[in-house]
């Protein structure tokens, strides 16, 4: 039996299994410690698990062409974290302003901070209503804010032309995630900054909790990362330098962040 090869040590020797939910199987290297999906689900199904059917999504749909960002509940809260993850990634910057793209930008909160300071934002999103009241809000944005996967939208950015990319709980529902690693080093302008904050393998309730981790959801989050394997994955990819931050931007199921610099 073979499960597919780590994505970081580009074998599967030291594969092993990790656990199984409903028709899925996590798999884990043990050299690098990295938790993944064996057998990707396909694209649509996907897809499918984000939009969903339930009738929180329902009624978001319907209502967002009437949203605005302040109508927002958690308007008050939802600014102040991403006040707090847009300064912090700013200060990564050399320059005072610039281009930035906020991968799985979800409501926008990111990219309105980084127009209040004057940057010229962009985002992508998978799920399109959840942008709809930032684009109300925001009007001069409609033609930055795409909606898909950053691996069908890639394209459409120029290399070498951003100053600063997040990607905030992001980089573990990537499919191809060398291949979406790639091509935001791409993007970033030489010594440009790509800050993100993913699941931590190596938190304390993913090794308590072990398959009940809330963190293991087969259909969103593929790939599982601690720092030092992200790290080795980065720097094979060519990022000339990466650092963990001390604390993640929010702890959630037990999360890590770091800055990567290309
Ligand atoms: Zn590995």
């Amino acid at each position: 039996m073979f499960f597919r090869d780590c994505v970081v040590c580009d074998d599967r020797i030291h594969v092993e299994h990790y656990c199984e939910m409903d028709v899925y199987e996590y798999v884990r290297c043990k050299q690098c410690g990295l938790i993944y999906v064996d057998q990707l689900e396909k694209t649509e199904n996907i897809y499918q698990a984000y939009s969903g059917g339930n009738l929180k999504s329902l009624r978001r749909r319907l209502m967002a062409p009437f949203r605005k960002h302040h109508h927002d509940r958690s308007y008050k809260s939802s600014v102040a974290r991403a006040k707090a993850i847009f300064s912090f990634s700013a200060d990564q910057v050399s320059s005072v302003s610039g281009k930035y793209l906020d991968i799985g930008c979800n409501e926008g909160y990111l990219l309105a901070q980084g127009l209040a300071v004057g940057w010229d934002v962009y985002g992508c999103e998978l799920v399109p209503e959840l942008t709809t009241p930032f684009l109300n809000s925001y009007n001069e944005c409609h033609g930055n804010v795409h909606q898909g996967r950053f691996a069908d939208l890639y394209s459409m950015f120029d290399k070498n032309s951003f100053d600063l990319v997040t990607a905030i709980d992001v980089i573990e529902h990537f499919e191809d995630v060398i291949m979406d690693l790639k091509n935001i080093y791409a993007i970033l302008k030489p010594g440009a900054v790509f800050v993100i904050q993913t699941p931590d393998v190596d938190c304390p309730q993913a090794k308590q909790l072990a398959a009940e981790w809330g963190a293991l959801k087969p259909l969103e989050h593929i790939h599982l990362f601690n720092y030092s394997n992200l790290e080795i994955l980065a720097k094979h990819i060519g990022f000339s330098s990466v650092n963990g931050l001390d604390r993640p931007f929010e702890e959630s199921d037990g999360n890590f962040a770091a800055v990567l610099i290309k």
